[in-house]
């Protein structure tokens, strides 16, 4: 049997083990797939082989310390210097990215993104402004500290820290921030949050399972907003398709995985 897991802190939230064990059992492919609570990233390749693992995901805040454990990395993983998906392939871990794909095909209903607003200046922010960049749209990058900023310079994003913002209008804004996840926090001032909301057409959280306070005040504002459980669903797709060396099809791997979010 194969054995896959998702390692973070924290990780009790995770959907992933639901998912991809539905596309296991549903399309009778032998293997197991579990969480693993994770303090210290740099602990993380001794783990995954310790446990024998075939694969694995990594979610906050290890992603960018998976792109240093791996032996090789692979596409788009590479470019952005963050992994959230790994393969035991003889021995040797390697490493991929499918959050942003993940992430372009939540947001495929949205129409017309041109202007995106991302909020933070971790790995999920990275990989994203990297994608948005690829497909030609202006990115302004806006995160609490100043130190994490330079990398989007340098890609060619409008970057902003909590005391220099300077408001425009936004086809779509994204928290890419942890603020939300297990505390009650906005991922910037709440009064800047507002005058945001009040100049863009959408909202999307990359936070899934509950509904952020920044999400609540899009809603009460009545923006069009989603949650991150299509980012999910599509960058789970798409490492599962890498966890089984394509031995099974797409479809089925989508059909089954949605499945896990009906339960
Ligand atoms: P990182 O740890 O790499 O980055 C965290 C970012 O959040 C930093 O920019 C940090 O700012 C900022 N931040 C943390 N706490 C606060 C706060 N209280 N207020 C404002 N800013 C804050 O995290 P990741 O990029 O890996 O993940 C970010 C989020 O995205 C997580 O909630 C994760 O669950 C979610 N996610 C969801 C996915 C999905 O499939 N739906 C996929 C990937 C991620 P600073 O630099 O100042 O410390």
């Amino acid at each position: 049997m194969k054995l896959f897991s998702i390692f973070g802190n924290p990780v009790s939230h995770s959907r992933s083990p639901l998912m991809h064990n539905s596309v296991f059992k549903g399309l009778k492919y032998n293997a197991c797939y579990t969480r693993t609570h994770l303090e210290d990233g740099t602990k993380l390749k001794e783990t995954f082989f310790t446990l024998g693992l075939n694969g694995a995901n990594v979610t906050v805040p290890h992603k960018e310390e998976a792109y240093k454990a791996c032996d090789e990395v692979r596409g788009f993983a590479k470019k952005i210097g963050v992994v959230n998906t790994l393969i035991n392939e003889n021995g040797r871990l390697i490493g991929y990215n499918t959050d942003a794909d993940g992430f372009i095909y939540a947001i495929e209903e949205f129409k017309n993104i041109k202007k995106v607003l991302i909020l933070g200046a971790g790995g999920t922010a990275k990989a994203l402004a990297s994608r948005f960049i690829e497909e030609n749209m202006d990115v302004t990058v806006l995160n609490r500290s100043e130190g994490r900023l330079s990398y989007f310079e340098e890609l060619g994003c409008t970057t902003y820290s909590w005391n220099d913002f300077t408001l425009s209008n936004y086809d779509l804004v994204v928290n890419s921030t942890s603020a939300g996840l297990k505390d009650e926090y906005f991922p910037a001032p709440k009064e800047m949050i507002e005058t945001i909301f009040d100049n863009t057409s959408y909202v999307a959280d990359a936070i899934y399972g509950k509904v952020t306070p920044f999400l609540q005040l899009a809603k009460e504002k009545n923006i069009v907003y989603k949650d991150g459980a299509d980012m999910l669903l599509g960058q789970g797709i798409l490492a599962n398709e890498l966890f089984v060396e394509g031995m099974l099809q797409k479809d089925d791997i989508k059909k089954y995985m949605q499945k896990s979010f009906e339960l």
